[in-house]
């Protein structure tokens, strides 16, 4: 896998410190999970952070702090362990995705546009952003669109080329709202994508302004 498009460092500390929603640690840590360079980057901080802690003057804990905790660790929910009937209709199709991603649960995959299908990953909190699988067919020319919030994305499969260069698998893209881009989907295959989403896509021209309120990712 040559990787050639990273995540911003402040993403990468930001991982390294646990400060990023699930969505967008789903995405960046997909990334990293195959990017030896930004692996290393994130050991680093997590390092500094680590002596940063050990280094920092101890806090005086409060009496009850610790039963205080102890309740509230078993008044914790059960993690729910229920198996998902939507995840096993996928489970042959997504056998060889990253290991972070096999972790999780899907949703019911749905064609959005033509060529063009989403499944979303069913992630435990309640982050800003949703997380989501986006399949697009070889040759697919996405509709012009901005995005009304950011937009973290990690290539798993095919390519896809906008004017930021071309993406292959591992390749990170992040998009905000003052980028304008009209990715065009590789010819070599399917183009699969895990996908962190906060707010929307705005689609351009008449034809997209035409569509934009059936496309709902
Ligand atoms: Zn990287």
């Amino acid at each position: 896998m040559s990787i050639t498009h990273h995540p911003p460092e402040d993403l990468l500390a930001d991982l390294a410190t646990g400060a990023l929603g699930e969505a967008e640690h789903l995405v960046v840590g997909v990334h990293v999970a195959g990017c030896a360079r930004c692996r290393r980057f994130v050991q680093a901080m997590e390092q500094l952070a680590g002596e940063a802690l050990e280094n920092a003057e101890p806090a005086a804990i409060s009496d009850g702090a610790f039963d205080l905790l102890m309740a509230r660790i078993q008044e914790a929910p059960p993690r729910d362990t229920r198996p998902s009937e939507a995840r096993n209709v996928d489970e042959e199709e997504h056998r060889d995705l990253p290991e972070i991603l096999r972790r999780c649960r899907l949703g019911k995959r749905r064609r959005v546009a033509p060529g063009v299908s989403v499944q979303p990953i069913d992630l435990p909190g309640r982050g800003k952003a949703r997380a989501f699988l986006l399949q697009s067919a070889p040759g697919t020319r996405m509709i012009e669109h901005t995005h009304t919030g950011t937009e973290l994305t990690c290539v798993l499969k095919g390519s896809f080329s906008h004017a930021g260069g071309r993406y292959g698998p591992g390749d990170f893209d992040y998009g905000d709202e003052d980028i304008d881009h009209r990715p065009i989907v590789g010819d070599e295959g399917p183009c699969l994508c895990v996908v962190a989403m906060i707010g929307d896509l705005r689609m351009n021209g008449f034809f997209g302004r035409l569509i934009s309120p059936f496309v709902r990712l």
